[in-house]
């Protein structure tokens, strides 16, 4: 079992920033901005606008995609040091499709103090404005090519969950074609330019969405319904339950709803067997 407590010090932030409007981010995390020795962040360009609109003047360093592994050993070797440093990402929180798990991942295993300053995750905005049932699963991006795109979404077909994927405006065409595809003509809630000026909010089918990509810009969430069981045609089961009572044997039975409704009666023998299995 490992526990870690969060008061040790040096302490590693992991820091919640806005997803758009520069309003959007706790007092608590304005304070440890400033305090800390050094913030590390994807972008240092993007994350300078939100620091100097604060005045943070704290020393910004970049830790993305590219650097993560080697940079990830510098930070925990810093920290080390007796350094409280912050991770910021460029919108929204840290590791939420986003990078940080290295460090994060150093960070338990070299026992250095982790917390988290809580900020907006534009899932989590569009999940409270979706009508979307729960559970729901957070998927992140799906892979760009559309083979990859394509297995992954089968592997989620069945669930029953609410699934949230982010995308790019450029690749929303082919992924909304990929779901219909494969999941079926689903109801998808999009969230579009959350906190911005141009915040929109869409309910429609994969395929009435289809129809609108070409008005659809900026940044995006998708949502959509997860699997929901076909609605067995319960008519015919009552049919063969009301020939039984009449005093049928269920193998008659079957044979003779199959006649009345000129339907296969192997098939329909599957069909009951499966239905009485879900209805015992
Ligand atoms: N770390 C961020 C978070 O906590 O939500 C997510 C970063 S991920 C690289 C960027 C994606 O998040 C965008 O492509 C978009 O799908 C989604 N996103 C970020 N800001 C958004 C916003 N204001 N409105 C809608 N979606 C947004």
């Amino acid at each position: 079992m490992l526990r870690k407590s969060a008061n040790l010090s040096p302490i590693l932030y992991l820091v919640g920033t806005p997803i758009g409007n520069l309003e959007d981010i706790s007092l608590r995390a304005l304070r440890i901005l400033k305090e800390v020795k050094k913030i590390y962040c994807e972008d240092t360009r993007t994350s300078s606008v939100l620091l100097k609109h604060y005045n943070i003047t704290t020393p910004l360093e970049s830790y993305h995609n590219f650097n993560e592994e080697t940079k990830a050993e510098t930070i925990i070797e810093y920290m080390k040091e007796g350094n409280d440093v912050a991770l910021i990402s460029d919108a929204g929180n840290p590791i939420i499709s986003d990078p940080g798990f290295k460090l994060v991942d150093l960070a338990i295993k070299n026992n250095v103090a982790i917390t988290t300053i809580p900020g907006p995750s534009a899932f989590t905005q569009a999940f409270m404005m979706s009508n979307m049932p729960f559970p729901f699963l957070f998927y992140g991006f799906l892979k760009p090519k559309k083979l990859e795109r394509e297995k992954e979404l089968n592997e989620l077909k069945y669930l029953k969950a609410s699934l949230i994927f982010y995308e790019a405006p450029h690749r929303l065409q082919d992924t909304i074609k990929s779901i219909i595809e494969v999941l079926g003509d689903r109801e998808i809630y999009l969230a579009r330019e959350l906190t911005k000026k141009f915040e929109e909010h869409i309910y429609a089918k994969a395929s009435e969405l289809l129809e609108d990509i070409p008005n659809l810009k900026g940044e995006m969430v998708l949502i959509v319904k997860g699997y929901e069981e076909e609605k067995i045609d319960t008519d015919k089961f009552t049919l063969i339950n009301e020939q039984i009572k009449l005093g049928l044997k269920a193998n008659d039975a079957i044979k003779e709803v199959a006649k009345m409704l000129n339907i296969d009666k192997k098939e329909l023998y599957k069909e009951y067997i499966n239905y009485k299995q879900q209805n015992e």
